[in-house]
């Protein structure tokens, strides 16, 4: 048994306790968090640290199975030309594929991260994952926007799902993108996920190339499904509406759907979500590193704020960021978005993550009975609660 206190503990549920103390047995396991009102009262065996305590991370998006991508693409390409050198430059030998998605594991528990929801178009990741101590839950990605494609590449998500289940890996099928998935695939991905009940995921209005694809068949995306992947387009209508109203209609409303990204989502937007599916199971994935690093844009944080969304945080994949690190992306968004508290800012990093990946049973909070990961954050400027530049982690469980 441990008791381990601190400055501060922000719980993952919007609670903040001055002082407080943690108490876990040998596994991890919480058995008791106490508020002692900024009363700690000496006591033999209790570990005091400087700074705050918040349970493991959850990192709601990210891509595993390209780390070996990392520092490939220069900063700043833009959304197209980032789509590009991924196409150009993803295959590799499957040797350096998991030796960089073994180290990038492992940066990530170093990094507090306690679960992932990952995205896979492959095996190629899969025994990293299911030897990591993470837990991750894979989605299962399916690519193809040629409608003929559609038969192909639903079978090959389930050969990938057969492998996954064979290795005790959580994971369902997606679609990748408005942009780079059929009708026909969009509705046998849909009957999967009816199936399963799983939460899915999709890439939602990270570029505006997609609207314009969509609205009028025209423009950046237009030209890259045409000229860079050589599909012909010539039997695709466009729908007079941007991607997500194009497309949102195909996802069952009843599994819980994580949106990820949301760079040029709009209050529009948001009404039109509403209408579609129930706000209660729609999670809205923030990666504000990434987005930085293809297109020098955020989402407008305070818009989701406004409207009481669930957000989660994500790193995406090191193809476009520096590290994977919640914390590092939690920095971004401070700095963006000053009016955001810290204590908001760690349920995002934490219980809604874990809620959304449908594993809050278990982690994403402080709570006696869970098995969370206890984060030490330090560095803080504890009378603001603010992360500064220098803010960092360290893992206490
Ligand atoms: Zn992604």
């Amino acid at each position: 048994m441990r008791k381990i206190a601190a400055h501060l503990i922000l719980d993952g549920r919007g609670n903040c306790f001055s002082k407080g103390i943690v108490t876990i047995d040998t596994n991890g396991m919480i058995l008791d968090v106490q508020d002692t009102g900024g009363n700690l009262q000496e006591e033999a065996g209790i570990e005091f640290y400087s700074g705050i305590l918040v349970p493991g991370f959850i990192n709601a998006h990210c891509h595993l199975e390209v780390s070996h991508l990392a520092n490939a693409f220069p900063e700043g390409a833009g959304f197209i030309p980032f789509l590009k050198m991924v196409v150009d430059q993803r295959a590799d030998e499957l040797g350096v594929i998991t030796s960089a998605a073994e180290t990038a594991d492992l940066l990530m528990q170093r990094n507090g991260i306690v679960a992932v929801g990952d995205i896979s178009n492959g095996t190629s990741s899969f025994e990293v994952k299911a030897k990591s101590k993470i837990g991750y839950f894979t989605f299962l990605e399916t690519l193809g926007f040629n409608p003929e494609r559609a038969e192909k590449a639903i079978e090959w998500a389930q050969s990938c799902s057969g492998s996954a289940s064979e290795l005790g890996l959580k994971c369902s099928i997606v679609p990748h993108a408005p942009y780079s998935v059929s009708e026909p695939l969009f509705r046998a991905v849909a009957s999967e996920a009816v199936r399963s009940g799983l939460p899915i995921s999709i890439h939602s209005q990270e570029s505006r190339e997609e609207d314009e694809l969509f609205e009028y068949g025209k423009g950046g995306m237009a030209a890259h499904l045409r000229d860079n992947l050589g599909i012909d387009t010539s039997s695709f209508l466009p729908t007079g509406r941007n991607a997500l109203r194009s497309t949102l209609e195909f996802l069952p409303a009843q599994n819980p759907l994580l949106l990820v990204h949301n760079v040029y989502t709009e209050q529009e937007d948001l009404d039109y979500i509403q209408g579609v599916r129930r706000l209660e199971n729609t999670w809205f994935v923030l990666c504000p590193c990434s987005n930085l690093f293809i297109q020098k844009r955020l989402p407008d944080v305070e818009l989701f704020r406004r409207n009481d969304l669930q957000l989660c945080l994500g790193t995406d994949s090191l193809a476009s960021n520096h590290q994977l690190s919640i914390l590092e992306e939690m920095k971004i968004i401070q700095q963006a978005f000053p009016s955001v508290s810290l204590g908001e800012m760690i349920q995002w990093a934490t219980l809604n993550g874990a809620s959304a990946l449908g594993i809050s049973a278990g982690v994403g909070s402080l709570e006696v009975g869970k098995r969370p990961g206890i984060n030490l954050l330090t560095g803080t400027d504890l009378s603001s609660q603010k992360l500064l530049p220098g803010s960092g982690i360290k893992k206490l469980c």
